[in-house]
């Protein structure tokens, strides 16, 4: 381990030789100090054994996606640290893996868990991710999904951890040019969220060729679904916002009815389209992007989605067959920044890293249902 003065000297070294230099002792060449990425480089093009991932360091491991992540990966034999304020995650979700307590705009505390543990890769959930509180509050976002992403990829760089999988969205496309959305396609967030997404992926991009950090970026399509029997689901104790959630306390009786924002959008029956993935396919995905790192360095970016897209209508009809009851609708105005039709073409995904979603969309509603009318 080299201390802070000869990391310093080391950085000033490169900053006038970014190619990188030898080191000439006595005469004599001893070491050539090369930037990461070309040392990368250089032990692919020679067949060198990869090394595989391990012990995985989870930010945000204790909320939706990320604790239904964190199961599978424990599932998988992976060795995992959950780092989490609990600002909005739950410790019972994390059971007895172990959590560390701390945030990321903390670099003390960050330094310590990269200390204490020898990670192999991070897995970066921990984000503000309300559309309307970021158009509120865009500062938050910001602060949160931006300059902390930056204090834990600086952790992650001066502790030696080279790889990372990173929670995008769908939210970085905006109103799609067509459906169904692909990588390619051009990128404009119509809201800070999905700025804040978007300019982490293109970071870790610069980061990539700049200091070896290798990443894949996974953008979420419409995460729905639990895994109630390991008690793991979406927090049941907060006002629901999203679509299926939603539907579901509708049947419960929790609310009068469902409303339904807008029928004059245009799709086959005037209700907004979007792609639902059952989060048990998502976290998959984050197992398929470490295998991906294990092998292939540089700054990756996939869409996770089921490549399906159902209306607010035909989702209703599913809850009704799902949970045999009725459930009273009725027609709202259109929520401002709703784009009509969103579903994703994940076929880069399934072909390069052999992913595939297992879970339909009466799997999903279910698997909701049973969580959210549990206590
Ligand atoms: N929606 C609705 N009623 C609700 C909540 C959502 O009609 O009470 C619609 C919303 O306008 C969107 C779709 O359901 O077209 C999915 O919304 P959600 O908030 O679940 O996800 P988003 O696609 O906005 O991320």
């Amino acid at each position: 381990m080299l201390d802070d003065k000869t990391i310093s000297d080391l950085h000033k070294a490169f900053a006038g030789s970014p190619n990188g230099f030898l080191v000439v002792d006595q005469g004599q060449p001893s070491f050539a100090v090369l930037p990461y990425q070309t040392y990368q480089t250089l032990r692919q093009a020679q067949g060198m054994p990869k090394k595989k991932i391990k012990k995985v360091l989870v930010t945000g491991g204790a909320g939706y996606i990320g604790s239904h992540t964190v199961k599978l990966l424990l599932d998988e034999g992976f060795e995992v640290v959950v780092f989490d304020n609990l600002s909005t995650g739950r410790r019972e979700a994390v059971g007895d893996t172990e959590l560390v307590m701390g945030d990321l705009a903390d670099r003390t505390a960050l330094d310590k868990v990269f200390k204490k543990n020898k990670f192999d890769a991070v897995i970066h959930f921990a984000a503000s991710i309300e559309v309307e509180e970021s158009v509120a509050d865009p500062a938050k976002y910001y602060q949160n999904n931006v300059v902390n992403g930056l204090n834990l990829l600086d952790a992650m760089a001066q502790n030696g951890v080279s790889k990372i999988v990173f929670s995008s969205s769908a939210a970085v496309y905006g109103e799609p040019d067509k459906t169904p959305i692909h990588e390619d396609s051009s990128c404009n967030p119509t809201n800070p969220y999905g700025e804040t997404k978007l300019a982490f992926e293109k970071i870790l991009k610069w980061y990539a060729g700049a200091y070896g950090i290798s990443s894949v970026s996974l953008r979420y399509f419409n995460a729905a679904g639990a895994l109630g029997e390991e008690g793991l689901g979406y927090d049941k104790s907060l006002r629901h916002t999203h679509l299926i959630p939603r539907v579901l306390d509708a049947a419960l009786g929790k609310t009068a009815e469902i409303e339904v924002f807008g029928k004059d959008y245009k799709t086959p029956d005037g209700t907004c389209v979007r792609d639902y993935i059952h989060v048990l396919d998502l976290a998959s995905a984050h197992i398929a992007s470490l295998h991906k790192l294990e092998k292939d360095s540089g700054a990756h970016v996939y869409n996770v989605g089921t490549g399906k897209g159902y209306s607010v209508l035909e989702i209703i009809d599913a809850a009704v067959e799902v949970t045999g009851r009725m459930i009273p609708m009725k027609f709202a105005d259109r929520r401002p920044g709703d784009p009509a039709k969103i579903f994703a073409d994940s076929s880069k995904l399934q072909k390069e890293l052999g992913w595939k979603p297992e879970h339909d969309l009466k799997s999903i509603i279910q698997s909701s249902w049973e969580w959210q009318k549990s206590s």
